[in-house]
């Protein structure tokens, strides 16, 4: 390390903290492979970091083209994660030939000249528009949420100064010698920049990174795991919303509560695992009937409930009709195929004013009715008393 600038350590340290911490993150949910690109590009950023630390003067040019090569492929995977947390395509092809571009050429300047103002303008105004088409890309994103803002303004405001402040701080240090670079008023500005950046950066995607993990654990815990639906509680949150929000509208929203017929019986004849194969195969059934507009949930044993937005009265009777048929025909090996799988059905639509409790109490008395006619069979229910 020239000089013994303890300055020069504060980016590497902050860069491999940070790569570390995104690690454990990944570590807690690895389908999130973004917050391990996003760890690797801390770690590669600290690399680059300490090979322009610590490797010798007489390899300068090795150091450089290195080191500018790892801020470039940092970036680069930086900016990747961040539009695929978000669900955005990234342009990498343009990222990368900035990457590709901005590398070597620096190198060449390096070699073609004493003064090194142009290339430490190249390497910052490349990185800054890797940043740039970053915060672009994010930008429809950052309307979703605070957070979201905040990331979007880290990593605009990361752009700027990349553009800024070798603006400023070359125009006050006009021409730097290679051999004065480390004593350069430049070179400490620029590591407390980058220091503040990287912090700042990396705090609010850790923020990000969390609630992404906390929101895969609620709606874990929201799941019931045989069926693959809501679980009651979860179910009733949300169907309790989608009633709220149609309460001044005339918009329609009808609940269909079935139950299957003789469950007991499945599981007394063929067993308990026969039973739970039935649930699950219920809850594929049921997902592939419903839109994604519409709220599903295993309310009891071998009870579900779906309420459907922006359907009437025929067509929730219908799918109702349509889900028995299939019901019907369901063939299980743990099942004789003479004997036949059948479930009730009770359908109800929403009345103007009228309350969950009571939109869900209609379609039970419906359920029953269908119960009480023989089972196998989708009533509809009365109009609210
Ligand atoms: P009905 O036609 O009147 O609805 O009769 P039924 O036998 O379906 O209804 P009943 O309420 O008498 O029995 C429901 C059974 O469902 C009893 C319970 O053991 C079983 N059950 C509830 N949850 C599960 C589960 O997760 N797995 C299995 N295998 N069975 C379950
Ligand atoms: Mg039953
Ligand atoms: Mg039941």
């Amino acid at each position: 390390m020239k000089d013994g600038s303890l300055v020069g350590l504060l980016n590497p340290m902050i860069a491999l903290i940070f790569s570390i911490t995104f690690l454990v993150f990944w570590s807690r949910d690895k389908q999130r492979i973004y917050i391990l690109v996003i760890a690797i590009s801390y770690l590669t950023m600290g690399v680059g970091f300490l090979i322009s630390l610590f490797v010798l003067d007489d390899w300068v040019l090795m150091r450089s083209a290195v080191s500018n090569f790892c801020y470039a492929a940092a970036t680069v995977m930086l900016i990747w994660a961040l539009a695929k947390r978000a669900a955005f395509e990234a342009p990498t092809t343009l990222l990368c030939l900035i990457a590709a571009l901005s590398v070597p050429l620096n190198t060449w300047l390096k070699i073609s000249s004493d003064n090194i103002n142009a290339s430490l303008y190249l390497t910052n105004f490349a990185i800054g528009a890797m940043f740039g088409i970053g915060a672009w890309v994010l930008r429809e994103n950052a309307k979703k949420s605070v957070l979201e803002k905040l990331v979007f303004w880290a990593i605009l405001l990361t752009a700027i100064q990349f553009w800024v402040r070798p603006i400023i701080s070359l125009a006050i240090e006009t021409n730097i010698q290679p051999l004065e670079y480390r004593q350069s008023t430049y070179w400490v500005v620029l590591n407390f920049t980058t220091a503040l950046f990287s912090v700042v950066v990396a705090l609010t995607l850790i923020a990000a990174c969390a609630r992404d993990v906390m929101v895969d654990l609620i709606e874990d815990s929201s799941v019931d795991h045989l069926s693959g639906l809501k679980i009651r509680s979860a179910f009733d949150a949300e169907a309790r919303l989608l009633v709220a929000e149609r309460a001044d509208t005339s918009m329609p929203l009808c609940m269909i509560l079935l139950d299957i017929d003789h469950f007991k019986q499945v599981n007394d004849r063929y067993g308990h695992p026969c039973g739970d194969e039935v649930i699950r195969l219920f809850g594929d059934l049921l997902v592939k009937s419903i839109s994604e507009h519409d709220v599903c949930g295993r309310v009891g044993g071998e009870e579900f409930c779906i309420v459907l937005s922006h359907v009437d009265h025929n067509a929730a009777r219908k799918l109702a009709e349509n889900i028995r048929e299939k019901v019907h025909a369901l063939q299980l090996k743990c099942i004789p195929a003479n004997e036949k799988l059948s479930a009730s059905f009770g359908v109800v639509c929403l009345e103007p004013n009228e309350r969950f409790d009571a939109f869900y109490a209609r379609a039970d008395a419906a359920l029953y009715q269908a119960k009480n006619d023989g089972r196998n069979c989708v009533r509809v229910g009365s109009n609210k008393p």
